[in-house]
This record gives structure tokens, sequence and C-alpha cells, in this order.
């Protein structure tokens, strides 16, 4: 069997770590960061727990997260919120449940006539059947102006791919993309499930049965170098060691693998993908000494570009006795990130949804927490932005998984799915 060393602690690392290990390879796991988890972290304060990044996990049962926990026998609690409590405040500032059920479809303001209604259920029924695949090249919204839908249900397409995929332009993504996530999902028994515990719990998991699987697992160990033999990768190096291997794993985002690739032969090809926008959201939790509203799971502003998630709604272990947890996403731009004019006008959408919802959230505040440019996924879905390959046919023995890879699914399914396929690569070359 082979010796395998994976570069970063985020899922990905970890699952792929932990799928190699369970098929006999020799597996080392390096994280440059003091404790596991990358952007799946929670972050635990005055009895709150607070994921960092990933929150929902979307359609479970038909999900590459699920083949990884069943390969790997890893085993977590999931909740799952009420519809009954899911509101949408439509562009004309309209509050009103969502379409997802027969009842929510006849009751909807979200698709006010009969037309948007039947339009909806035939946008469904086509996206269900659609067995072609529009090629890279056609976006979305192209795809949706050739069906000549009503305005309403474009417009709440438009918004549920936004949501699903956290951008502002959903209709630039690809259609492929899109279609091919809305046919998973529209198959599923668990549309939307939280973690009981938070995802902290999921990476703590994983990490026991990493090791229990014997793999080396090395925290504040950042990988600073890769030493190439020709078109073979020998071995990557720290501050501290050097570390040989038969095949090397690189779990980084592209702006860390383009300081990793320096020099190397692998620097041409990859370095293009450091360049790619990411998808960024601006993050805004707030921890709350009492609960100050108990009938709303979720609610999603179309106009403001804002959703807000209770957590503690669903699993009480995130909160101290009688507390409320908040959690709050504004879509941004990476470009954003340097306006603070933009950031503010983000902050304030937030904070103008809690005061219309959560009336009293200022007066019970324990703490807040706000992230301007938290990066959801690591290059984003759009038409024109090329992701990250799994591998390269010119250097054998180097595979990359993250959610900045070119496999399938949205946020942490992109990082899960490709674990998943560099592991099973890995295992018919090696
Ligand atoms: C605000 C927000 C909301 C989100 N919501 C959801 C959601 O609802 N559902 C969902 O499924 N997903 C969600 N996500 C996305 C999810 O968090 C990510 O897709 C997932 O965590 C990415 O995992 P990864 O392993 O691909 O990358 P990362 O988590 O970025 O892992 C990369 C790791 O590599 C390490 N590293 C970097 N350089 C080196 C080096 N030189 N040497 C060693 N280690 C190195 C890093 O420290 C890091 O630990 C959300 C993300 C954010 C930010």
């Amino acid at each position: 069997m082979s010796r395998v060393v994976v570069v970063g602690g985020g899922i990905a690392g970890l699952s792929v770590a932990g799928l190699l290990a369970v098929r006999g390879h020799r597996v080392t796991l390096t994280e440059k960061m003091f404790e596991l988890g990358g952007r799946s972290l929670m972050q635990e304060r005055d009895g709150f727990r607070l994921n960092y990044g990933a929150h929902a996990v979307y359609a479970r049962d038909r999900s590459a997260m699920q083949k990884v926990l069943d390969a790997l026998n890893v085993r977590v609690d999931f909740a799952t919120p009420h519809l009954d409590m899911v509101r949408y405040i439509t562009e004309t500032g309209r509050e009103t449940g969502p379409s997802v059920s027969l009842a929510g479809l006849l009751h909807t303001k979200l698709l006010p006539g009969f037309r948007d209604k039947a339009h909806f259920v035939h946008a469904v029924l086509s996206i269900l059947a659609f067995t072609g695949t529009p090629g890279d090249s056609v976006s979305f919204q192209e795809w949706l102006d050739r069906r000549g839908w009503t305005l309403a249900t474009r417009n709440l397409l438009l918004h549920l791919v936004a949501t699903n995929f956290f951008t502002e332009q959903p209709g630039d993504l690809r259609a492929s993309t899109v279609l091919g996530y809305y046919r998973r999902v529209l198959r599923t028994h668990h549309p939307v499930s939280y973690i009981v515990g938070g995802w902290g719990v999921l990476v703590q998991s994983l990490r026991e049965r990493l090791e229990e699987a014997g793999v080396q697992i090395l925290e504040k160990t950042a990988i600073t170098a890769l030493q190439f033999e020709q078109s073979a990768l020998k071995s990557v190096q720290s501050r501290k060691e050097v570390f040989e291997a038969d095949i090397f794993v690189l779990c980084a985002p592209p702006t860390a693998l383009k300081k990793l690739v320096a020099d190397t032969p692998l620097s041409p090809f990859v370095v293009p993908y450091a360049a790619e926008e990411p998808n960024t959201a601006l993050v805004y939790d707030v921890a709350l000494t009492k609960r100050v509203r108990n009938d709303v799971s979720y609610v999603s502003d179309m106009k403001r570009h804002v959703f807000i998630t209770d957590p503690s709604l669903y699993d009480s272990s995130c909160v101290p006795d009688g507390g409320q947890l908040l959690q709050a996403i504004a879509y941004t731009s990476a470009k954003a990130a340097d306006d603070e004019a933009v950031l503010m006008e983000r902050r304030k959408a937030v904070e103008s949804l809690y005061d219309a919802y959560y009336p009293g959230w200022r007066e019970a505040l324990a703490f807040s927490r706000v992230t301007d440019q938290a990066v959801v996924q690591g290059i984003g879905w759009g038409r024109e932005q090329k992701r990250l390959p799994m591998h390269f046919h010119d250097f054998p023995n180097v595979y990359f998984a993250g959610d900045w890879c070119d496999a399938a699914g949205s946020v942490s399914d992109v990082a899960f799915d490709s674990a998943w396929t560099v592991a099973s690569a890995v295992g018919m070359a090696f």
C-alpha cells in the first residue's frame, strides 16, 4: 500500500485522508492551523456554539457527504427545520410562506397568480425530467429566458438559486450546474438539515475515525514547499520537517497553493486558478441571552439579499439555557472587500432585518460576531469561472480536493465530492 500525504485539514482533507486510510494506505495529514476543520470550524463562547462557515446540509440523503460518512462509518445526528416556520419577504415587502408543499403552493404570495403557480410546477417537472446538458457556456439566466415562464416564477427560481449557491448573481451561474443540483434536491427526502451540535461535531467525529484508521494528524504544520523530480512530486516540506510519500493530495485553497507551487513545474497549471473569484458573504451572528421570537426558523428577504436562520430552534445544545442564536448571511461579491461603504450597507441590511423580525434582539445581545468577507465557496460557479481540476495528467502522483475543485454540488458538498472522486482515483491508480 502507498504512503500518502494530505495537505490541509478542512473537510476535504479529512475526508480524503479517512477514505484512503480505511483502504489501507499509510496517511499523514498536515494542517497549518492549531485545529482541524478549516471553514467548518465551530467557535464556543459563553455557552454558545457558532459555526464559522458551514451551516445547513442540503439533500443529505443524496449528498456526497452522506457517501463519505457511510464509507467511514461516521454517524452524526441531524435536525430538520419546520417548513411552517419558514418566511419569505417578497420584492414588494410582503411576507409569505414557501411554495414547496401543495398547501404552500396554493397560498404563497411568491407566486401570486394561477399562471405563476402552474409555471412553477412546470419548472419543477422540467428540471426533474431534463436529460440534456446545456453546455458550460449557457448561463442559468439564458436557460430561464428560453422557457417563457412568468416573471414571478423566474424571480422565485433565481432567488432559490441565490440562497442555495450563496450568490448575488444567480443568473450568471452555469445552467448545467444549477440543473444538476436541483435534479438531486428535488428527489430528496431531506431538503435541509442541520447537524446536531454544529459542524464541530462532524469535524471531531471525522478526526476520531481518522485516528482509529491510523492517520498521523499534524496540526500547526503548514506546508511551505514542494520538491519535484521532473513530473513526480517527491516530498513536501514544513519549516521543521520533510514528508516523503508516493501520493500527495493538496486540499489547501488556490491562494495557498499559488505560494506552494511557486518555482515548481506545477506553477503554470495551478496559478491561474488563484485569480478566480470566490463566493463571499457577510456573516452576522447574534447570541442572545433570552429568546425574543419562537415562531420563525428561517426568514429570507428577497430584496435585501439577506437570510436569517435560528439554529437554536432545532438544536438546544448550541445555546445556554433560555438563549437564542441567530445567524444572518448577506451576499456580497469579492470586489466588496475593498469597499467599506458596501460592507456597511450589507451590515445595515442585516440589522434592519433583525429589527423587523426579532425586535428586542439589541437589548438581549450577549455578543455579536461579524465576518465581512467569509469565503463560502473557494471558486464560484459563474459561467466564466474555471474551477481547479482534481488531477493533471502531467503530474501522476498529485491530486487536489476542496470546494474550489471541479466536482459536483454546491458549497461543502463540492469538498466532499472532490474528496470522494480523488480517493476513488487514487484507489484505481495505486
Ligand atoms: C459563511 C459560510 C456559510 C456556509 N454555509 C454552508 C452551508 O450552509 N452548507 C454547506 O454545505 N457549506 C457551507 N459553507 C461552505 C463550507 O464551509 C465549505 O465548503 C467547506 O468548509 C470547505 O472545506 P474545504 O476542506 O474544501 O476547505 P477549507 O475549509 O478552506 O480547508 C482548507 C484547509 O487547508 C489548510 N491549509 C491552507 N494552507 C495550508 C498549508 N500550506 N499547509 C497546511 N494546511 C493548509 C487551511 O488552514 C484549511 O484548514 C459555508 C461557508 C461559509 C464561509
